[in-house]
């Protein structure tokens, strides 16, 4: 494949349409089979000898490398195919792209030429124009005296006409510069009136014949501007100090040309490709410029592609950013979750603490309370053993007293051998007291006589009340003989009583020592036969055994 560029290989334009082609035809073609060639016409302009060897160059060169398919880039290239097309390359297709003005005989003649044309947007521009900027009075729109610009200045001329004849747009000027030297057009950029604007059309060179460079006097003309320049040729508009405008994209372009290529290789009649009529135009503006004339972005027309927009720190670093934040708040969270935990931990513990507290109290209370109630228990029991030893009716230790008492008299006497007396002592005729002066007062006289026996014994001895009325009386440290006497004072103090209503009583009494290996029963049982003997000498006496 032959790929023929107009201008040349450091030409934006050019570059990025060729750029379109070989990102397409990568798959198809091999990089080596296509071959490139530049005709440098942005430089040569209208150099008839320099054509003349171009065509001489391209005949000897492709005579070798003989193409299966011509695709060729802008205006001059395509011109010269149908020119010379049939010579040098006789029944290969043509496929063009970058052509503003298709020459639609000389195609028919050739044949064999399908493509897609650039067009021009200088209507839908223009309207752009107002649409952003509505107090604009004047629009000068820029070309020069080369073909392109000729035919650029003719549509745009027409333009003028029709909007002079219309109501709304009749107040804008239009006008259309190609005669000027590049100095001049600077000049006259910098006195433009503060209402007007400029479009850029085509300049290829001024009138002297100077080069225009878009790369280099594009930004001198829009820095001496004091109004904005805007354009529709993509990459070498933007970014050079054009605002912007509704522009062709010479990579999209190259790309659609190549995919007919693709189309006409494959071997597809070229009646049955169909091919749009014009070029995409769309929406392209620079940021600064848009900000050095005041023009809100939120008046651009939709979907806008802004170039050189600065990079917020937040879109620069967004998924940092974005991260930064995810785990900040997941850390908040845990912090969170954390927080109540120890919060309810706090509260639980101190719960418990109230609640140790309250069973301590309680623990102690029921500690005291038992403690009191065992004293109680205590002493109960205290009373309960007192009363199981205590004769009721006279306060004297009772039977069971006198038996659990007397074993350990035993016990001491059988130590030491101190010694000792057992006696019992009987009141006399006590039954026809009861009979006579009723059973309440046998019971004083009881009460009396123990009463009197307590008070007459020494401190050491001991009387208990042995049963019905019978007294028991143990007498340590009294010796045999002694111990009678004791007894007889026993016997004188109790018939010494007066007892109200009964008058004198009287009792006797049988006494008898203990001795070596006694036991109580044989002591007892002598004190009983003694008292026996005392009744039966005619009582109120004592007798010993
Ligand atoms: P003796 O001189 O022979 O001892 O004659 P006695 O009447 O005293 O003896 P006896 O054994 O015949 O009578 C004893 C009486 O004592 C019989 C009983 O009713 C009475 N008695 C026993 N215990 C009590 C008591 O606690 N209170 C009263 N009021 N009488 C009692
Ligand atoms: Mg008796
Ligand atoms: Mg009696």
């Amino acid at each position: 494949m032959l790929l023929v560029n107009s201008y040349h290989p450091q030409y934006q334009w050019t570059t990025q349409q060729t750029q379109g082609i070989k990102d397409v035809l990568i798959d198809t073609v091999h990089a080596e089979n296509l071959h490139i060639e530049y005709m440098d016409e942005r430089r040569f302009v209208d150099d008839e000898v320099y054509h003349t060897k171009l065509i001489e160059l391209l005949k000897h060169k492709y005579q070798v490398y003989e193409p299966d398919l011509i695709m060729t880039t802008d205006d001059h290239a395509y011109n010269f195919m149908i020119e010379n097309g049939k010579d040098l390359f006789p029944g290969k297709p043509v496929v063009y792209s970058g052509v503003n003005v298709p020459n639609t005989k000389m195609m028919a003649r050739h044949g064999n030429i399908i493509g897609i044309a650039e067009g021009m947007e200088i209507e839908g521009n223009l309207d752009m124009i107002l649409q952003l900027q509505p107090r604009t009075m004047r629009i000068i729109m820029l070309s020069d005296t080369t073909g392109l610009g000729l035919n650029m200045g003719k549509k745009a001329r027409e333009i003028k006409a029709q909007w002079q004849a219309d109501p709304h747009k009749k107040h804008v000027t239009l006008e259309v510069w190609d005669q000027f030297s590049i100095p001049e057009l600077y000049q006259r950029a910098e006195t433009a009136d503060f209402n007007s604007v400029f479009l850029m059309l085509a300049i290829h060179k001024d009138k002297l014949g100077t080069y225009f460079s878009y790369e280099h006097h594009l930004p001198l003309l829009t820095q001496k501007s004091k109004v904005p320049v805007y354009g529709m040729w993509g990459t070498i508009i933007i970014g050079y100090g054009g605002l912007g405008g509704l522009m062709n994209n010479p990579y999209e372009h190259g790309k659609n040309a190549a995919k007919i290529a693709i189309k006409v290789l494959d071997g597809v009649p070229l009646k049955n490709i169909k091919v749009p009529g014009k070029a995409h135009y769309s929406p392209y503006f620079d940021y600064h410029q848009l900000k050095r004339f005041g023009i809100d972005l939120s008046r651009l027309p939709a979907p806008s592609t802004v170039i050189n927009r600065p990079v917020s720190l937040y879109d620069e670093h967004a998924k940092l950013i974005n991260s930064t934040i995810a785990l900040f708040i997941f850390m908040l969270v845990v912090i969170s979750i954390l927080t109540i935990n120890i919060k309810r931990r706090i509260t639980a513990q101190r719960k418990l603490h109230q609640f140790n507290q309250e069973l301590e109290s309680i623990v102690q209370q029921r500690t005291k309370d038992l403690d009191e109630r065992n004293k109680e228990l205590q002493a109960a029991s205290k009373i309960l053993r007192a009363h199981a030893y205590t004769d009721e009716l006279t306060g004297l230790p009772n039977r069971r007293a006198a038996s659990r008492e007397i074993v350990a008299h035993i016990k001491r006497y059988n130590m030491d051998f101190q010694p000792l007396a057992v006696a019992i002592l009987d009141i006399d005729l006590f039954k026809s007291i009861n009979d006579t002066y009723g059973h309440q007062a046998g019971d004083e006289v009881l009460c009396a006589v123990g009463e009197t026996l307590k008070e007459t014994l020494r401190p050491n001895d001991r009387v208990y009340r042995w049963g019905g009325e019978e007294f028991l009386i143990v007498l340590p440290d009294t010796k045999k003989g002694y111990s009678a006497i004791v007894c007889q004072r026993l016997t004188k103090s109790i018939s010494q009583l007066d007892i109200s209503n009964i008058g004198t009583i009287t009792a006797s009494i049988g006494v008898s020592n203990f001795t070596k290996g006694d036991s109580f029963e044989a002591i007892l049982q002598r004190a009983d036969t003694a008292l026996y003997t005392a009744k039966n000498s005619g009582r109120n006496q004592v007798a010993a055994s």
